[in-house]
């Protein structure tokens, strides 16, 4: 990347714009992994005199593998999913630091002092079992919200068909990403098509229990379990800032609907497609009665949290090698990412510097 950059400057005297921006990829990266060494020394010792009493952390996961040895079957978009294992040692950390885990419907009640810590999952994959497992363990709850068409017709994930057969097809990861970032643009009904015109109907089947989601009468049965809350993830995983008001309504009361079939009751909780809202999609969310909308900024929660119909609650995302970084990161309120942004907010002098590179 230097070299590029060096050589554009040298053939045309300038800085070329695609130089420029690798390079301040280069120095942003730079700055996000000195944060991260920085504070793995030095967030335990701030964290020893810190109060967390008032805070609530959410975490967010997708899948669980058994294994290293399962994810390298390619059977399912790896994105942030972890091992059995290391969500197992989540739990541990978090519980070995006084955190009480917690349900979304046990916020209404008058909470004692914390910490408190919440762990949800997205989507709906019925390799979550694999945590179930674990949260009967360690007696923690968690929410698993679904996308309830994948779940009642058996449908595979529309991103992680785009993964498996590329991948199979030998196409590079950046590729993989650029293309599910342009379907995650369209509406449902376009990204069947095109997954239709590319990889064929039978596309739409999963490939093993690695991939598929839960299964109706799976749901039924797993909300047996007091430690397992359903909550709704839209009907098809639909990234509701692409679809108007009479859209996103439909696609909430019809995931309702389902849900409340399956289970007995209706959901209290929101969990975001891909984390994005906006005003219009809090509007409807709080006319379909829901009380807790969970959003993907990775940011503590702090207590009093008001009384709003609606709560809306930052999320981190959970994909870690490292339980006791991760965890100090967000028990100080930031990650790596959002503490290095915040520097260069904050520190003007710095950003003007650091402009001539955008
Ligand atoms: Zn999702």
């Amino acid at each position: 990347m230097f070299s590029e950059f060096l050589f554009c400057f040298l053939v045309t005297g300038k800085f070329c714009n695609n130089s420029m921006k690798n390079l301040r990829t280069i120095v942003d990266g730079f700055g996000i992994s000195f944060i991260e060494r920085f504070g793995y020394f030095l967030n335990p010792l701030v964290l020893k005199i810190k109060k967390e009493n008032k805070q609530l952390l959410v975490f967010y996961f997708h899948g669980l593998f058994e294994s290293y040895k399962q994810k390298d079957l390619n059977h399912i978009d790896p994105q942030t999913n972890m091992t059995v294992e290391q969500f197992a040692d989540f739990i541990d950390y978090f519980q070995n630091h006084n955190y009480t885990f917690l349900l979304p419907e046990d916020l209404k009640s008058d909470l004692e002092d914390g910490p408190y810590a919440m762990i949800t999952f997205d989507d709906g994959y019925f390799n979550n079992t694999l945590a179930v497992q674990m949260l009967n363990k360690y007696k923690v709850p968690a929410v698993i919200f679904i996308s309830t068409k994948n779940i009642t017709e058996n449908k595979s994930y529309w991103w992680d068909i785009i993964y498996k057969y590329r991948t199979k097809q030998g196409t590079n990861i950046e590729k993989i990403r650029d293309e599910q970032n342009f379907l995650k643009k369209l509406k449902y009904p376009l990204i069947d098509d095109y997954i239709l015109k590319n990889f064929g109907k039978k596309a739409f089947t999963p490939w093993s229990d690695i991939d598929r989601p839960f299964k109706s009468e799976e749901i039924t049965e797993l909300v047996k379990n007091p430690n397992i809350s359903i909550g709704n993830h839209t009907h098809n995983h639909a990234i509701l800032i692409n679809y108007s008001k009479e859209e996103i309504k439909e696609e909430l009361s019809v995931s309702n609907k389902v849900i409340s079939d399956l289970t007995g009751s209706m959901p209290v909780s929101i969990a975001f497609p891909n984390g994005n809202y906006n005003q219009q999609v809090l509007e409807v969310t709080e006319e379909e009665g829901f009380q807790y909308a969970f959003s993907i900024e990775p940011r503590r929660n702090l207590f009093p949290m008001g009384d709003n119909k609606l709560t809306c609650l930052n999320r981190y995302m959970t994909n870690t090698t490292n339980i006791n970084k991760f965890g100090g990161f967000c028990r100080m309120g930031y990650t790596p990412n959002t503490l290095y942004d915040k520097l260069i907010l904050n520190a003007s002098f710095l950003k003007k510097k650091l402009k001539i590179f955008s």
